[in-house]
C-alpha cells in the first residue's frame, strides 16, 4: 500500500506544481536602453499597453510568428508564458566584463521571477531580447543598423555622445559604398549633396604627370563622391530614423557586457542611470579606441608611422574645379579635394626633417589644430597655389597609425569599422571599409537570426565573413601605406625618378588599374 501511495502523492504534487503559477510579474522590464524601471505588478499585456516600445515589439513578434501558428497572446490579450522571443530569466548574480578594465562587477539579476500573491495567472519576468544591438552611432554603426532594419530586424543603436558630431574627417565615398548606401536609400541624397570627383590628377614640379579617370571605374557610380563626414552621418541617421524610428539612442554608453550561450547582456549608463538590454548579437562599431575590443580581450597591434599631416578647408579659388589633385613635391605631398559650397580641402604632409620652423612647431604638438596661415604658406611654397586663410572653416592636424584587430568575431559580438581596423586616412578608405564590413555582416546576422531565432551560432559562417573582410582590409591598409610612401619628402634624384615612374604608370594601361584601385573596386 505505501509503495502505491507514494508515487500517487508524488504525481499529485507534480501536477499541482504545474498548475501553480510558474513565475511572477516582472521585476524589471528591460526595454532597449530605457532606464531600468520597477513597474507595478500587472499583466504583461497591460504593461505592453503602457510601454509603446514593448507593445511595438510584441506586435512585431506576433506579426512574424502568426503565420507559423505560434500563439503568443492568450485570449484577452494576455501574453503566453515563454514565447521564444521573450526571455524568462531567473539566473543568479553574474559578473560582467567591464569596458574600463576594472574588476568584474557583480550585476543585479535581470528580470528575476518572484512569486507574488493575489495575482491570477502565471507571469514570467520579461526581458526583451533584441535581434542586434549596435554599440556606436558613428557612420559605420548607423549604416549597419539601417541595413539590418531594412531586413526587418530590431536593432537599437547605443551612442555615447549626446550631441551630433560636427567634425569633418572622411570626405571620399567610393562607388562600392554607394552601392551599399543605395540599399537603405542613402546613396541618391548623398550624391545630390556631394561633389562628384571624376578625375584624379597627379602633379609634380609644376607639371601634370598624368590623370586617373574614375568615370569608367564603375558602371553606376562613375565618380568618387566628396562630402564632409558630418553631413554623410546626418543623411545616414535620417535614413535610419525613417526605417526604424527611435532606434538611435543618444547619450547611452556601454559599460559592460556578458556573453551567454544564447544572447548577450549589455549594461550601460544614460544620464547617470543604469540601462540594460539583451540581444542575440552585438555589433561593436565603437571606433578606433574601441573599449569593447579591449573588454573582449582582442589583440589589435598598433603600428605608428612618422608622418604628420595638417589639413584645412578653405574657399576654393584655385580653378582646379572638381578634380582631386595630388602634388608630389620634394618637401612632401599636398593633396586637395573639392567639397560642396565652393570649398576645397587641403591635406599637407609636414616635413619631418624639421628644416621648416612652422612644420616643427606643429609636429611637436600633435593634436593642436594648425594655424590656417601655416597651411596656406606650406601650400604656396610647394605648389604655388594661393589660398585665403581668412576663409578657413576647419583646420586640424593628425598623425597616422594602423591598428588591425587580430579577430573581429568573438562569440556573439562582431567588431566592424574602426573598431576592427584603423588605417591611414591617406587614400581615404577607412569609413568605406567599415561600410563594407556592415554590408557583409548584415546577411550573416540575418541568416543566423532566421535559424532558431538566433539562438544557435554557426561559427563557420562568421569565420568566412571574418576572413573575407580581413583580406580586404589588409589590401586597403597596404595601399594606404604605398600612398604615404609616395608622398614623402625625397631628394632631387629620387624625386626625378618618381616623376618618370608615375608619369609612365599614368599613361600605360596601368592607368585603368590605378583608377580601380583608387575607387576601391577590388576591396
Ligand atoms: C583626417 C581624417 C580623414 C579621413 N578621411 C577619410 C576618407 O576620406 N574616407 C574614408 O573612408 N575614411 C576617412 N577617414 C576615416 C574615417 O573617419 C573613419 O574610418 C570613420 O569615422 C570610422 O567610423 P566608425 O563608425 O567605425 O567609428 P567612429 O566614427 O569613431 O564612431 C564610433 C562611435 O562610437 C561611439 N562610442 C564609442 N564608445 C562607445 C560606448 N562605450 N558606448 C556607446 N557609444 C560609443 C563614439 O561616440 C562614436 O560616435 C578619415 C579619418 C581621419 C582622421
Amino acid at each position: 500500500m505505501r509503495v502505491e501511495r507514494r508515487p500517487r502523492r508524488r504525481g499529485r504534487a507534480v501536477r499541482r506544481r504545474r498548475l501553480e503559477p510558474r513565475a511572477a510579474p516582472p521585476r524589471r522590464l528591460v526595454q532597449g536602453c530605457s532606464p531600468v524601471r520597477q513597474p507595478r505588478a500587472r499583466p504583461a499585456a497591460r504593461a505592453a499597453q503602457r510601454h509603446p516600445a514593448v507593445a511595438g515589439r510584441l506586435r512585431r513578434v506576433l506579426g512574424r510568428d502568426a503565420a507559423a501558428g505560434a500563439h503568443l497572446l492568450r485570449p484577452g490579450g494576455r501574453a503566453a508564458l515563454d514565447p521564444p522571443q521573450l526571455d524568462r530569466r531567473g539566473a543568479g548574480p553574474r559578473a560582467a566584463r567591464r569596458l574600463d578594465g576594472g574588476p568584474p562587477a557583480a550585476l543585479p539579476r535581470l528580470g528575476r521571477a518572484r512569486p507574488r500573491r493575489g495575482r491570477r495567472g502565471p507571469w514570467a519576468a520579461l526581458v526583451i531580447t533584441h535581434d542586434v544591438v549596435v554599440v556606436g552611432g558613428g557612420p559605420v554603426g548607423v549604416l549597419a543598423a539601417a541595413l539590418l532594419a531594412a531586413r526587418g530586424l530590431d536593432v537599437p543603436v547605443w551612442e555615447r555622445r549626446a550631441e551630433e558630431p560636427s567634425l569633418s574627417r572622411a570626405i571620399g565615398v567610393h562607388p562600392p559604398s554607394l552601392d551599399v548606401l543605395d540599399r537603405v536609400g542613402a546613396a541618391k541624397p548623398l550624391v545630390a549633396d556631394a561633389v562628384p570627383v571624376r578625375r584624379g590628377v597627379a602633379r609634380s614640379g609644376g607639371r601634370t604627370l598624368g590623370t586617373v579617370d574614375f568615370d569608367r571605374a564603375h558602371p553606376r557610380w562613375p565618380f568618387v563622391a566628396a562630402l564632409p563626414q558630418h553631413r554623410t552621418e546626418q543623411l545616414l541617421r535620417q535614413r535610419l530614423e525613417s526605417l526604424a524610428p527611435g532606434s538611435l539612442r543618444r547619450g547611452v554608453s556601454l559599460d559592460a557586457l556578458e556573453q551567454e550561450p544564447e544572447r548577450v547582456l549589455l549594461h550601460g549608463t544614460a544620464e547617470g542611470r543604469t540601462v540594460e538590454a539583451a540581444a542575440r548579437f552585438v555589433i561593436a562599431a565603437d571606433g578606433a579606441r574601441s573599449s569593447l575590443r579591449g573588454a573582449l580581450g582582442i589583440d589589435a597591434p598598433l603600428r605608428r608611422y612618422p608622418d604628420r599631416y595638417v589639413m584645412c578647408d578653405v574657399a576654393d579659388d584655385t580653378g582646379l574645379g572638381a578634380d582631386a589633385v595630388v602634388h608630389l613635391e620634394r618637401r612632401g605631398v599636398v593633396e586637395s579635394f573639392p567639397l560642396p559650397g565652393g570649398v576645397r580641402r587641403f591635406v599637407v604632409l609636414l616635413d619631418a626633417d624639421g628644416d621648416d620652423d612652422g612644420d616643427v612647431g606643429v609636429v611637436q604638438d600633435r593634436d593642436a589644430a594648425p594655424d590656417a596661415e601655416l597651411v596656406a604658406s606650406l601650400v604656396a611654397e610647394r605648389t604655388g597655389l594661393d589660398l585665403d586663410p581668412g576663409t578657413a572653416t576647419m583646420t586640424s592636424a593628425f598623425g597616422v597609425q594602423r591598428r588591425l584587430a587580430r579577430r573581429t568575431v568573438a562569440g556573439r559580438v562582431v567588431l566592424i569599422g574602426d573598431a576592427a581596423h584603423e588605417i591611414s586616412p591617406i587614400g581615404g578608405q577607412g569609413m568605406n571599409l567599415g561600410w563594407l564590413d556592415a554590408a557583409a555582416v548584415a546577411p550573416v546576422l540575418a541568416r543566423a537570426l532566421r535559424a532558431a531565432g538566433g539562438r544557435r551560432l554557426d561559427p563557420a559562417a562568421f569565420r568566412a565573413y571574418e576572413e573575407a573582410r580581413r583580406r580586404s582590409v589588409v589590401r586597403s591598409a597596404r595601399q594606404a601605406e604605398i600612398n604615404m610612401a609616395l608622398g614623402r619628402p625625397v631628394g632631387t634624384v629620387v624625386g626625378a625618378a618618381r616623376q618618370v615612374g608615375l608619369s609612365a604608370a599614368l599613361h600605360l594601361p596601368t592607368r585603368r588599374l590605378l583608377a580601380s584601385l583608387y575607387s576601391m573596386r577590388f576591396v
